[in-house]
């Protein structure tokens, strides 16, 4: 999304940029999403949720979302909600398709199956994080056992690497990812948001050796921390066990019961591998999956790329997920960063 964002902002501005896509589609992992575009209602609400998050660009995203939501309507993306359902948030959601279609359009020159490859004139790099190379998240979010991807598959470290060739420092929260814990079994993309299993917060956690290790009263409403904890457990796996209680529990137009009685991974509690607690009704077996890393290149809030002293490297920007320390800690907007990053490169490159 960051690309095409400030793409098709640095044509309105009057310059020819060209869009170069590694994939055979535009649109990247924007075009998998729920297209739900939002912020946190407060900006003290966004520090508390992501403490660990530069503010210069927490305010940046923060403060220039809205307009930025307003500029995408203006170029024809269409609108399926004005609301986010989380009484935490505020934001729109559009159709990823439609979304992607004005994007391109108003980006104008896209060329697919083009890397992005080194160059003098300014560089925008928005190649949508590192979760793509195995290797990368190995070495920086450390997990158990390699993570399911739940993105588009070109997002492989592309643009974290060309920074560092050209002397980039490093944002903080480098072992930090968004993801699902997903019913355990292999998947593609059209079971990205169908396989997500998002009611940990409701149910028992253990580990494959039986081992509670989250206390479920203290999972967050994003479940981020649970999906990062479970990425550090025997096989990155989990189990959810239910009572009948939280069978009942309501998620948004479905109850917990609904979910999980299409939950593949459903187990009876006699057939977990350790002893079930005490009113166990089910459990379902999960595993964690990544969809992108927090952390990444460091920038300004102009989204210029830093040197490890602090200083812009020459012509050199990033978005989305290539730019790492926005929302550390915790969770915001993916979408949101790339859409405000990625207009911020634009202006900051026309300039
Ligand atoms: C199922 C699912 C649901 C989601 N729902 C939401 C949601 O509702 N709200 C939300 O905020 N976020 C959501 N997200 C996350 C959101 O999609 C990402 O945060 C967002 O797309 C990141 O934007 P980006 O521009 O950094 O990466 P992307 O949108 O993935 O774009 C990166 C692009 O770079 C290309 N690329 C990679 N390497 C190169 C290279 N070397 N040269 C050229 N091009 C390259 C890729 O092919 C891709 O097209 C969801 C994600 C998934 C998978």
């Amino acid at each position: 999304m960051a690309g095409l964002c400030a793409a098709a902002r640095a044509r309105e501005l009057g310059a020819s940029p060209v869009l170069l896509e590694k994939g055979s589609r535009p649109g990247g992992s924007m075009l998998l999403s729920s297209g739900v575009i939002w912020r946190y209602r407060s900006f003290d609400e966004f520090r508390a949720q992501c403490p660990g998050g530069d503010p210069r660009l927490q305010e940046l995203v923060h403060g220039r979302l809205d307009e930025g939501l307003e500029w995408l309507e203006t170029i024809g993306a269409p609108v399926v909600a004005r609301e986010t359902g989380n009484p935490l948030t505020t934001g729109v959601r559009f159709d990823p398709k439609g979304l992607t279609e004005a994007l391109a359009r108003a980006a104008g020159d896209v060329r697919l199956g083009e890397p992005v490859t080194a160059t003098d004139q300014p560089l925008v790099l928005a190649t949508g994080g590192f979760q793509g190379d195995p290797g990368l998240v190995e070495r920086f979010v450390r997990p158990a056992s390699p993570l399911r991807l739940r993105a588009n598959p070109w997002s492989a470290g592309d643009g974290l690497r060309h920074g560092l060739e050209r002397g980039a420092g490093l944002s903080e929260g480098l072992d930090e990812f968004y993801g699902r814990n997903m019913a355990d079994i292999d998947f593609g993309e059209p079971e990205f948001v169908q396989l997500a299993q998002v009611y940990g917060r409701f149910a028992r956690i253990f580990n494959d050796v039986g081992k509670e290790f989250v206390d479920h009263n203290e999972v967050s409403w994003s479940e981020i921390d649970l999906v990062r904890a479970t990425a550090h457990q025997p096989g990155a796996r989990a189990w959810y066990v239910l009572d009948e209680e939280a069978l009942d529990e309501r998620m948004r137009e479905r109850t917990v019961r609904e979910v999980v009685a299409d939950a593949p991974t459903r187990t009876e509690p006699a057939d977990l591998p350790f002893q079930a607690p005490k009113g166990a009704a089910v459990a379902v077996r999960v595993a964690a999956a990544i969809t992108h890393t927090i952390g990444g290149l460091r920038v300004d809030a102009k989204a210029r790329v830093l040197d490890e002293a602090g200083m812009p490297i020459d012509g050199l920007y990033a978005a989305g997920a290539d730019a790492g320390g926005i929302s550390t800690g915790g969770y915001a907007s993916g979408l949101a960063s790339a859409l405000v990053l990625g207009r911020a490169a634009a202006e900051s490159a026309a300039s």
